[in-house]
């Protein structure tokens, strides 16, 4: 990178002047696992930098019913969180996925969510436990459900002198069924060709147990159900027909069928250098499919 300015902010407030004096000639820069790649291939070249890294953005807060994650906290910190993994296991077990050591020892929650990726591995925890972002400038602040955060590849609401400064996530409870899975082209160090997140709690006695009674009834009533999943469309996704399926019903074989099958209905994938937008679509069926059959197994 040449000819920019590079700013280091100390405060939140000192960022949010900067970004308020240039606009969208600046960037933020956090983690810069995203950005300086875009730098480096000469896709990018800001005339302003702001690197948030030293601002005091990087924290995990234990409000009781809701955890909040400081936007410039890496992946590795948000890993070795006591609160996150007592109280968001959903997110932890996603967080494992991301990138390598090194990716996640710098990459933070807040640029993953900017950057906007279809393939943003923490959306999809943080969508299916209806997390909301807080964006700051200087006019002041306001809080946005993730589900309205992301506008397209690369696109969000969030405008040029606004600074994610947390990750709201509310506390599920402890009896919430989840279940989290990444398929990539790799074991691990890879993006995703598709990931996904069940989450829904189930109310009434469990009916049988084991798959091999194939039309079993494994939950009377399952509530707060949510289908997630991210690199199949635009922006990550909650499929919403398929959330409702599950929602207020009976969990059986026919049904866990009939909500796989529905969720890849609503991805609308692209081929790419990872996978063809056929592959997505199978793979997310089956990825649907495998997730509940492991939380009723
Ligand atoms: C080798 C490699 C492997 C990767 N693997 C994965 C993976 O498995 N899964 C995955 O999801 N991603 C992966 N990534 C992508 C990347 O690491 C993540 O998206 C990471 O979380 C980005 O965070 P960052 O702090 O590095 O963001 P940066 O690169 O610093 O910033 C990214 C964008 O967000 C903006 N921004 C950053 N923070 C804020 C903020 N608080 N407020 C406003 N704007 C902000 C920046 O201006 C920029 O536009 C990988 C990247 C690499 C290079």
């Amino acid at each position: 990178m040449s000819g920019g300015e590079f700013y280091r902010a100390s405060s939140v407030q000192e960022a949010l002047d900067l970004l308020a004096k240039y606009g969208a000639k600046a960037h933020v820069l956090a983690g810069g696992t995203d950005i300086m790649v875009k730098v480096n291939r000469r896709q990018l070249a800001p005339e302003v930098l702001v690197y948030i890294g030293e601002c005091g953005l990087n924290y995990i807060k234990d409000l009781g019913d809701k955890v909040v994650i400081g936007g410039a906290t890496p992946f590795a910190e948000i890993l070795r969180s006591d609160v996150v993994k007592k109280k968001l296991p959903l997110l932890a077990e996603a967080v494992k996925h991301i990138g390598t050591p090194a990716i996640r020892n710098v990459g933070t929650i807040g640029g993953n969510l900017v950057t906007a990726s279809p393939a943003a591995d923490s959306s999809v925890p943080l969508l299916a436990l209806g997390a909301s972002v807080k964006l700051a400038s200087k006019s002041g602040e306001r809080v946005v459900p993730l589900e309205g955060f992301f506008k397209g590849p690369g696109e969000t609401v969030r405008k040029p002198d606004e600074l994610l400064v947390e990750v709201i996530v509310p506390v599920p409870d402890k009896d919430l069924k989840f279940a989290y899975h990444k398929i990539g082209r790799r074991k691990a160090g890879t993006l995703s060709v598709v990931a996904g997140a069940v989450v829904f709690k189930a109310e009434g006695a469990p009916r049988g147990t084991a798959l091999a009674r194939d039309q079993a009834c494994y939950f009377e009533k399952c509530t707060q159900a949510r289908v997630v999943l991210n690199a199949v469309a635009p922006t990550p996704l909650v499929a919403k027909r398929a959330s409702a399926l599950l929602e207020g019903s009976a969990l059986d074989a026919e049904l866990i069928a009939k909500i796989a099958k529905t969720a890849a209905e609503e991805t609308s994938p692209i081929d790419d250098v990872r996978a063809s937008a056929w592959y997505r679509r199978q793979a997310s069926e089956g990825l649907v499919k495998s997730l509940l059959e492991r939380i009723v197994a």
